[in-house]
């Protein structure tokens, strides 16, 4: 996808401080991380939010959740941790390509 931020760092157009990567997805630290631990985990096939999420989808989805849970292991904070994916402008989407923050090291708020 053409001006794609996240695409162009999948592809490597742009450097990021990559910590995982196999065929379908790739993760990353942010680059403004709001936790000791920040990283990003995006699937490398363009999907603008979790609106556009399929049942063809569910294979990846299964994955990426997969790969978050051995980068907690890895990171040595799979005792607590959070996974957020904005989803549209009204909840502060800023990158329009599908992407999972992985946020742990301090304590977290509860949202409720
Ligand atoms: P969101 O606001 O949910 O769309 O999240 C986008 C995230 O991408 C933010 O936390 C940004 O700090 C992060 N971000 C933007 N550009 C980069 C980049 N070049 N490398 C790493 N993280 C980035
Ligand atoms: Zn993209």
């Amino acid at each position: 996808m053409e001006d794609c931020l996240f695409c162009k760092i999948i592809d490597g157009t742009i450097p990021s401080k990559k910590v995982y990567e196999d065929d379908l997805c790739l993760a990353f630290n942010d680059q403004k991380p709001l936790a000791p631990t920040h990283i990003l985990v995006v699937p490398k096939k363009h999907l603008a939010s979790a609106v556009e999420i399929t049942d063809d989808d569910a294979m990846l989805i299964g994955h990426i959740f997969g790969v978050i849970s051995l980068l907690t292991q890895i990171f040595g904070v799979s005792d607590g941790f959070r996974v957020v994916t904005n989803c549209g402008a009204k909840a502060g989407q800023t990158v329009q390509h599908l992407h999972f923050h992985v946020l742990a090291g301090k304590e977290l708020g509860s949202f409720n």
